[in-house]
């Protein structure tokens, strides 16, 4: 029995696979991926482009295959990064042959989609022969005319048949090296269909509100089908779609997970939204010290508030804590307790100094243990 049952969520049990050398599914943790909108020809762009997704945390990243110049450029671009790249195919079966010869981890293609049946086979035999996985992607603006037409619409229960008509092709070829998605720009509907999917089969699934819209209303909507997903225990892996730089879907990916207590990456900050009461422009502090912790990637929580109404209580459930005192006299928190007082200093200079502290020190105590367990296995 957990200390805060209220905060546990059930996973639901799927197969596991490998993206490269991620583990999706089973209990493995929920990956981020985004995807780059560079010209993959370009090997240079789409290198930086992966690297900065990395750098903010991203686990996979999806690029897209649409010609033979990309499927060239990818046996250069998986050779520059260390994160696994998932190759975008659609139709083209040579592309996905090409992709998975130049390295990809992963293909991104509906098998229903590239012809004969001999076709699903060699890129199969592609996969497997370079250890590649795949991914179904059913997408609710894309769906098969015969599903249209027998459903009138799309909906939830023709998604769920797509993806399991998909499924059943690299079944019948012996391949389950899977994960699905099913998504569609509506919340509603995709969120039902990865119900149903969840329900029809035990393959990974690959999460994501398509098309989402830009950085707010994006991260909104994603928040809300992502997050009711996630929160009833289904996804494996996710992907946030908004029309900004890839680097902002991989924050609000993790974002999402730190929220459901899923992933924990960087500083967890606590901020009040400020008011007449503050004893320091919470707003202008958290800003900055945002920015100036960004290369944080040691889980902790930090609380920054305003005055003495909600600050000592936040900073008895935070690691580091801030509360705004009267005459710019403030309170630092460390674990929890009243640690010392700050008087007319740069705020966000002495807490960034504090967080920094407290990653190496957390840091440190991870190799430690880790430097123990090794040792105790080799005795
Ligand atoms: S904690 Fe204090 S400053 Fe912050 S919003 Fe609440 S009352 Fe206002």
């Amino acid at each position: 029995m957990s200390v805060r049952p209220y905060r546990d969520i059930q996973r639901r049990k799927s197969r596991q696979i490998r993206v490269g050398s991620v583990l999706v599914g089973g209990d493995a943790p929920i990956s981020v991926q985004t995807m780059t909108n560079t010209l993959t020809s370009d090997i240079a762009a789409t290198v930086a482009q992966v690297k900065a997704a990395e750098a903010a945390g991203a686990d996979i990243v999806r690029v897209s295959c649409p010609d033979e110049d990309s499927t060239a450029a990818l046996k250069e671009i998986v050779k520059q990064v260390t994160v696994p790249i998932v190759a975008d195919i659609h139709f083209h079966y040579k592309r996905g042959i090409e992709a998975a010869e130049a390295g990809a981890a992963c293909l991104r293609i509906n098998p229903g989609n590239i012809g004969s049946a001999e076709r699903v086979r060699e890129v199969v035999k592609a996969a497997k022969d370079h250890g590649c996985s795949m991914r179904i992607g059913v997408n609710a603006g894309s769906l098969e005319r015969e599903l249209l037409e027998r459903y009138g619409e799309p909906c939830p229960e023709a998604m769920v048949e797509s993806a399991l008509t998909h499924a059943k092709i690299l079944e019948d070829h012996d391949f389950r090296e899977f994960k699905i998605s099913v998504k569609a720009s509506d919340p509603f509907l995709a969120v039902a269909a990865y119900q149903g999917l969840a329900d029809a089969c035990d393959y990974p699934l690959h999460l994501g509100i398509t098309e989402a819209g830009g950085l707010r209303t994006g991260t909104v909507k994603s928040s809300i089908g992502l997050g009711s997903l996630l929160w009833a225990g289904i996804g494996d892996t996710i992907r946030v779609s908004l029309s900004a730089d890839p680097v902002e879907e991989v924050k609000v990916g993790f974002d999402i997970l730190k929220s459901l207590n899923l992933r924990h990456r960087g500083v967890n900050l606590i901020s009040c939204p400020s008011c007449a009461r503050q004893n320091f422009d919470v707003i202008k502090t958290v800003e900055a010290l945002e920015k100036r912790i960004a290369h944080i990637t040691t889980p902790m929580s930090v609380s920054i508030i305003g005055c003495v109404v909600n600050g000592p209580g936040e900073a008895r459930e935070t690691d580091i804590g801030f509360t705004g005192g009267g005459n710019d006299t403030h309170m630092v928190y460390l674990a929890g307790q009243q640690h010392h007082r700050l008087k007319n200093q740069d705020i966000v200079e002495h807490m960034a100094e504090l967080i920094e502290k407290k990653a190496a020190e957390i840091e440190a105590a991870k190799a430690a243990e880790k430097a123990k367990t090794s040792a105790a296995a080799a005795e």
